[in-house]
């Protein structure tokens, strides 16, 4: 019993830091709190840290395989609380990712987003989608280069049930969080620049920053955080 408390305990003040840090590098941005939504990657925590999490008040949860969140959420979350897929989709796992995501954050090529519509209206609901841009060039990350990203959003826009809500990027892990600002801030233009290509399309989403630089997405616009490490502890 005194070991569960204590469990529970360590969530609740990992959850409170983490929901403090986010208040203050909003403040500091001179932005409202409220535009920034915490999505917790519960990769590798079991359901029970989940619930928990749910019952701490958090709703977005982050997962990067289908399979493990499909095992892991057999028994659907409760209403109001929804998981993103933050992790590179194989198109034979659409459909199931259709199913269970309530917003598909790492769509990186052509080909995915004529299968990820294909399921989509298989389901007939309108899918809610992110491109990922691999903006540092990294060889071994995933995501589209900032060329082609302009060429997946006409793609998406042209689907009747894809909705492409904005961008998704993931910083290079670099000893100084500093030193991610210019990714962010790479998105953020790449964001504004497709807006203004994609005359009335209003991309309000920027997913980015992660337990060890969210602070400087926030500075740098994002709209949504994935939080791992810092919510749930070491993996
Ligand atoms: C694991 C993961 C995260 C969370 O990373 P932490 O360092 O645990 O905060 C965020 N985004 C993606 C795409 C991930 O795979």
């Amino acid at each position: 019993m005194l070991g569960v408390d204590a469990v529970d305990i360590a969530l609740a003040e990992r959850i409170a830091a983490v929901r403090e840090r986010v208040g203050d590098a909003a403040l500091a941005a001179g932005r409202d709190a409220n535009g920034v939504t915490v999505v917790a990657v519960s990769k590798t925590m079991p359901r029970s840290a989940v619930d928990e999490a749910v019952s701490l008040g958090l709703t977005h949860f982050g997962e990067n395989r289908v399979q493990e969140a499909r095992e892991k959420f057999a028994e659907p979350l409760p209403p109001g609380a929804s998981l993103h897929l933050i992790g590179q989709l194989q198109s034979n796992k659409a459909r199931h990712a259709c199913q269970l995501f309530a917003c598909i954050e790492s769509v990186d090529r052509l080909s995915l987003v004529d299968t990820l519509a294909a399921e989509a209206a298989k389901t007939e609901r309108l899918m809610p989608v992110l491109i990922q841009v691999n903006l540092a060039g990294e060889a071994q990350k995933a995501g589209c280069s900032p060329e082609d990203a302009v060429a997946l959003a006409r793609r998406i826009m042209g689907t009747e049930c894809l909705r492409l809500d904005g961008l998704m990027t993931i910083a290079p892990l670099v000893a100084d969080a500093e030193e991610t600002r210019p990714v962010f801030r790479g998105l953020r233009e790449l964001r504004d620049q497709l807006r203004d290509d994609l005359l009335g399309q209003d991309l309000p989403v920027l997913s980015m920053g992660m337990s060890n630089d969210f602070a400087v997405a926030i500075a740098e616009g994002a709209t949504h955080v994935r939080i791992g490490r810092a919510i749930f502890g070491e993996r």
